[in-house]
């Protein structure tokens, strides 16, 4: 039995999603800039595929949305676009979080070295911002708050309602990284008072490398890619048709979905949870409640997170230690850490994200499975072994 339990790192493409794409591959294969009616008619494809999205966003309008190659280019694009805003008013500071997606962080790295100040807010230990961190840490220069809507890695949802409140009351833009979330949670941009919005095809089963970028109507977006006044010239290329209607197509089917998959998926997930928290010496990262409801995310002590992937691989369960660490780099997840894990904790983390397709079955197996393979690789452990001699206390009790 193989049991694909990566569905945060990406999904299938829906077999609905597949047929709505295949004829801008096969016969409607215009260009939307060109003004013949092939031409025409794929610019009109767009226009529907825009509103398509919108509303499922509830934006107010089709304009509001851009597409981008995907969640990591709509980050970019938004910090940046917010940052340039402020600067203009000689707002230099940025509000975001430690255990943000690294197209989130990195894009606020080199924004640091540019001369902007930027306060990543602490995570407390459930996993959940709270919305008075964000109140507490504005300022008058500050030009973007960013919090993302769920993490990538422990599953946590964040109050974007309230945070969203906290911004608007104060004047300040805020942009969330809601590629975790759009598909499987309900994103509504007006009622959640969100200004700019980063969300990803291939996290709701619709195909890899096209997502798109909210941007409330009166926010002016700077272009990372010149060259063509593709997306009214905050974005040039050539648009990728068969993607964004393979994206609108998945966004619908999986709006319409949403209460029903997500109800299936919190059984699972909460039957995981369950079994695995039997473990001893581990702990379930992050809130049970305010997670997403496919993410299953622990740490246990005494083992390495990358040999247990590696076994779970042979017994047919493909899971994700929850970061996307580059092989080789023995660095553990920033995300655990800001959770205050210590690193020896940090290491042995496993992920394992449902998706709808997951059956009872699957979920069974994986249950079959872990704790056996944790209790071998226990067994050859050195740190365990000093651990069960008591020559060092457990961390985890
Ligand atoms: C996957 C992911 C991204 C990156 O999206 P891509 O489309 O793969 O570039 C960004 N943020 C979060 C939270 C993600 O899970």
């Amino acid at each position: 039995m193989r049991v694909y339990a990566d569905h945060a790192a990406t999904t299938a493409v829906h077999p609905q999603v597949i047929e709505a794409m295949l004829p801008y591959f096969r016969t409607h294969s215009g260009n939307p800039s060109s003004l013949h009616t092939a031409g025409q008619e794929a610019a009109s494809v767009l226009a529907d595929a825009r509103a398509r999205i919108a509303k499922c966003l509830n934006a107010a309008r089709p304009e509001e949305i851009y597409f981008t190659s995907g969640g990591s280019e709509a980050d970019n694009q938004a910090i940046l676009s917010a940052a340039e805003l402020g600067a203009k008013k000689d707002k230099k500071h940025i509000i975001s979080t430690k255990f943000e997606h690294h197209a989130v962080l990195h894009t606020l790295n080199k924004l640091e070295k540019a001369g902007f100040e930027i306060t990543l807010l602490d995570v407390p230990p459930n996993g959940v911002i709270r919305p008075e961190q964000v109140a507490e840490a504005i300022r008058p220069d500050t030009a973007l708050v960013s919090v993302m809507f769920a993490n990538n890695e422990i599953g946590t949802v964040q109050p974007i309602a309230e945070i969203g409140a906290v911004c608007r009351e104060r004047g300040v833009l805020f942009h969330t990284d809601a590629v975790q979330a759009v598909g499987h949670l309900e994103v509504d941009v007006q009622a959640m008072n969100i200004d700019l919005l980063s969300l990803s095809a291939h996290k709701f089963h619709g195909p890899k490398g096209v997502g798109a970028l909210y941007a409330r109507r009166s926010i002016r977006l700077q272009s990372l890619i010149e060259g063509g006044a593709q997306e009214r010239g905050k974005r040039a290329g050539t648009e990728n048709i068969p993607g964004i209607v393979g994206m609108a197509t998945a966004l619908e089917w999986a709006c319409a979905h949403r209460e029903e998959h997500a109800a299936q998926l919190r059984v699972l997930r909460d039957k995981l949870i369950s079994a695995l928290s039997a473990i001893p010496h581990s702990v379930l990262n992050g809130d049970p409640d305010a997670r997403l409801p496919g993410n299953v995310h622990f740490c246990f002590e005494g083992i390495e997170g990358e040999s247990l992937l590696l076994l779970l691989d042979d017994a047919g369960v493909e899971a994700s230690s929850g970061s996307a660490c580059t092989s080789g780099s023995l660095d553990p997840s920033h995300v655990l850490l800001a959770l205050g894990r210590p690193h020896e904790v940090a290491h042995g983390s496993l992920r394992l994200t449902l998706g709808y397709e997951t059956t009872e079955e699957e979920v069974d197996h994986i249950i079959r499975t872990v704790p056996g393979i944790v209790a071998y690789l226990r067994s050859i452990s050195p740190v365990w072994d000093a651990l069960e001699k008591g020559e060092r206390p457990y961390i985890l009790a």
